[in-house]
């Protein structure tokens, strides 16, 4: 089976995708066992402790160390400009370059910034919107740019995403304005999971959302098989003008609690990291995350066994049936793991948690600058009010 981590050596060579293996019985039987990938995890894990974004400071030191020794110089800022919006930080006060390829993204993000911004330091720091990271490590960029969603080969630093804050984006017929703001969605979510016991749930493995990486192919492929096993079904993105997509028609969007009905939710990385991840968390289904390459900020603390089950990107069809049917008969397994997964959600990523990480990332970047920021022409100061007539 195509998971992530290595896995304990097959004791029985039978698996259910071998119907003549002798003596099966009524009993499935699987080549491989993920008691041990589990018990190994939960002995390592130490749990995060209570203090406001804590599980995720790692991040920050890691995303800033490239410039502990150089410091952000102007030189540096001068090059980064181009790949975002150039926001100041002067006397407690929020100025922005009036340049934004989403705007709708740098207001929700500003709606954060304006939160911390009294108080730090003067420095300044270029904000990119678009979903890809812009500083490969073999770019020969120095940056720092700031991006919502990295790989460990982007040097990117990375902030919490607009769509916690989200008056906009990713719109969807169903979120016209965006996926929800992550405070009242947190409560929305948890409400429909109270509602929805663990044995009331479908013992259904279910995806839904555009084709945005292919990655999601296989799952797709499988429900077009097994339809009693698996529910994925492409939905159209908007931005997505093609009507193609694995020959398969697609289907209308499902609310997030829609998703909540079912035991296995699985996360696909989509153009980078899928904001889904931490909403399907909060309904108490497993999750089923898909590849492990592209983090957000919170990534870091989500550990594989303890609060989701890992699988590897180049998962087959044939790997992802004998999953499910292995979690189908390890109930409980399945149920303990989906519960931590809400659990780390519920507790650990408030809507003050967001603003705690942003808080932090600014102060600790602030001190790497060896320059005093000015402001300059074109620039403007953003404020709530600034922002209020933005959405109006
Ligand atoms: N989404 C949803 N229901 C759907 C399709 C999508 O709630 O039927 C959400 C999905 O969870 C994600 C966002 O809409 O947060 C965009 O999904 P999509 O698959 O289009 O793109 P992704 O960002 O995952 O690549």
């Amino acid at each position: 089976l195509m998971l992530r981590s290595t896995w304990a050596e097959p004791e029985n060579k039978c698996s259910n995708l071998q119907p003549q293996c002798p003596d099966s019985g009524d009993r499935l039987k699987f080549n491989f066992d993920l008691v041990p990938n589990i018990l190994v995890a939960l002995q390592d894990y130490t749990p995060c402790s209570e203090t406001q974004c804590i599980c995720y400071v790692l991040n920050i030191r890691r995303d800033l160390e490239s410039y502990a020794v150089t410091g952000i110089t102007q030189k540096m800022i001068n090059q980064s400009r181009r790949f975002g919006t150039l926001y100041k930080v002067l006397n407690g006060r929020l100025y922005r370059h009036p340049d934004c390829t989403y705007p709708s993204r740098c207001a929700n993000v500003e709606h954060f910034l304006l939160d911390v911004v009294t108080g730090l330091p003067n420095m300044e720091f270029v904000l990119n919107v678009c979903d890809w990271p812009q500083v490969h490590f073999l770019s020969g960029l120095s940056g720092p740019v700031l991006s919502y969603s990295i790989t460990s080969q982007h040097l990117d630093i990375m902030y919490p995403a607009w769509s916690f804050w989200s008056e906009s984006g990713p719109t969807l017929q169903l979120y016209p304005l965006g996926i929800g703001r992550w405070d009242l969605m947190r409560h929305h979510l948890s409400a429909v999971a109270s509602r929805l016991p663990w044995k009331s749930k479908k013992p259904i493995a279910f995806f839904r959302g555009s084709r945005s990486s292919k990655e999601r192919d296989s799952l797709v492929l499988l429900s077009q098989r097994k339809p009693d096993l698996v529910d994925a079904q492409y939905t159209r993105h908007t931005s997505d003008k093609s009507t193609s997509s694995l020959d398969a028609e697609l289907v209308p969007e499902m609310p997030f609690s829609g998703h909540c009905g079912f035991k296995y939710l699985f996360n696909f990385r989509g153009v980078t990291a899928s904001f889904r991840f931490r909403h399907i968390l909060l309904c108490k289904s497993l999750v089923l995350h898909v590849g492990e390459e592209w983090q957000e900020f919170f990534y870091i603390a989500l550990k594989p066994w303890v609060h989701y089950v890992p699988v590897s990107s180049n998962a087959t069809a044939e790997d992802l049936e004998e999953l499910i049917l292995y979690l189908r008969l390890n109930d409980e397994l399945a149920e303990q793991i989906a519960q931590r997964g809400y659990d780390f959600i519920w507790n650990h990523l408030k809507m003050r948690d967001v603003e705690c990480y942003w808080r932090q990332l600014l102060l600790e970047y602030a001190k790497l600058m060896t320059y005093d920021a000015q402001l300059e022409p074109e620039f403007y100061e953003v404020t709530h009010t600034a922002l209020q007539h933005f959405w109006n």
